[in-house]
């Protein structure tokens, strides 16, 4: 990519310098909304015969009835136009208990709560719309409404159990691993998971969306030869404009050893409507960059999220799915199972399951290890390899990622390795190979 293909955006980072543009209120007839179009990505050069254009057609219907229901209810004077803006619905984003408490009939657990916690109450109407206002169980409530149990800490529990703080060593610049680095953009993200592992900085205005910032951690990856990765996480990345975002893409593409670029995110999941044409043309500028998409349940893969995802992925973005572990929520084979498959029908390879971190607060959240191993083992053989993602524990203090499989060697005799398949049949494979000592 030449240097001159850029603009670097100086005018309008110096404007928005001081705040995520996310946190301004926002004219609803932005330029950038994402009314209900026509999605020209999908249809351009393409040949598709009838039955294939009505199953597509099926397969990006714009809405849910749940979303529908929900928009007639407590929206009913918002335009298509308004609700499809991502700036409308961060600037229409639940963040007081008052608020929600109009919207969902919160329980005991949850109304006690009703004051400040670790992390900031916010939801977007859109993620809201899928909840259910009832059922305080319902596993995209339990992930993002706020509980009395966040109030409960256990001894094993801190606030940074990964030791990230340790391992930066410029402001919101994580180097853990040799080739790469995790690059904290910004704190702010329009809708909280209550699990979050960067509870201690989320919403609280300590990582600032700062051009000052930012180029003291590009100086540091461009004085480290080894960076040769650069994961762009916060908070959450795509809740920047597009200029600002543009201008960190670009700047890290100046990098001759910043090989590729990955940028996390929970964006097409809570606030899809912010995938628009204007931002996917400006990503596909900077490939190789590839993004890791935060789910947790199959009830988020909704029409609007398809649709975020074929154009991400459309785009040549390669897609890749990280998945916290969570108690009550997606603990269950089938829920996972479901969620992995429909993953991969929206071309998003599973690639992490999280053992939940010790956050603090985060105790009704945890499973068991052995729980993870049992989804594993559910997984493996009962459905094709790629749905299958690695499950890790994020080593506490900061010794990174360690994968964990379920145990699938049962010994070894002389002349064979004993293995069980994924039906618990056993199975003998020759090893040491027999011609061995004559090779
Ligand atoms: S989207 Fe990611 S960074 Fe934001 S609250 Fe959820 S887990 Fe934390």
């Amino acid at each position: 990519m030449q240097e001159g293909q850029y603009s670097p955006m100086a005018t309008t980072l110096t404007l928005e310098d001081d705040e995520p543009p996310s946190r301004r209120l926002v004219p609803i007839n932005h330029p950038t909304a994402s009314t209900a179009v026509s999605y020209p990505i999908f249809l351009k050069n393409t040949t598709i015969i009838p039955a294939a254009k009505m199953l597509f057609s099926q397969r990006i219907s714009k809405t849910s009835p749940k979303t529908k229901a929900f928009r007639r209810r407590f929206y009913p004077l918002v335009t298509d136009k308004e609700w499809n803006d991502w700036q409308w619905q961060v600037s229409n984003r639940i963040r007081t208990y008052e608020k929600l408490n109009r919207i969902l009939a919160l329980s005991p657990n949850e109304t006690l709560v009703n004051s400040d916690t670790q992390i900031p109450l916010s939801i977007t109407p859109y993620y809201l719309s899928l909840i259910s206002a009832d059922d305080p169980d319902q596993p995209l409530r339990k992930s993002v409404v706020p509980s009395i149990n966040e109030w409960i800490k256990m001894p094993c529990e801190s606030d940074d159990p990964l030791g990230e703080d340790h391992q930066s060593p410029v402001p919101g610049l994580v180097h853990r691993y040799p080739d790469r680095v995790l690059f904290l953009l910004l704190d702010f993200c329009s809708t909280y998971c209550r699990y979050c592992t960067r509870s201690r900085v989320v919403g609280h205005g300590n990582i600032h969306a700062g051009r000052t910032r930012w180029e003291k951690a590009i100086d540091y990856i461009a004085k480290t030869p080894t960076v040769r990765d650069v994961l762009l996480s916060g908070g959450d990345p795509l809740t920047l404009s597009d200029d600002r975002l543009e201008w960190v893409l670009s700047r890290l593409r100046r990098i001759p050893h910043v090989e590729i670029i990955r940028i996390g995110t929970k964006v097409p999941t809570v606030l899809p409507q912010r995938i628009t044409p204007k931002l996917v043309k400006m990503l596909r500028r900077y490939h190789p960059l590839w993004m890791s998409l935060h789910f947790v349940h199959p009830d988020e893969c909704t029409p609007e999220t398809i649709k975020a995802c074929t154009m991400l992925a459309d785009a040549g973005i390669p897609l890749g799915s990280q998945t916290v572990l969570l108690k009550n929520i997606n603990d269950s084979v089938d829920t996972m199972k479901s969620l992995m498959q429909r993953l991969m029908k929206m071309r998003v390879r599973p690639y992490y399951l999280y053992q939940c971190d010790p956050i603090t607060g985060s105790g009704h959240f945890r499973t068991p290890i052995e729980k993870g191993l049992e989804i594993i083992r559910g997984l493996r053989g009962f459905t094709t390899g790629y749905a299958v993602p690695t499950y890790v524990v994020d080593a506490p203090g900061g010794g990174g990622k360690i994968p964990l499989m379920p145990d699938y060697v049962q010994g070894h005799t002389a002349e064979d390795m004993v293995l069980n398949n994924y039906e618990n049949k056993c199975y003998k494979y020759p090893d040491p190979l027999p011609g061995d000592s004559v090779f």
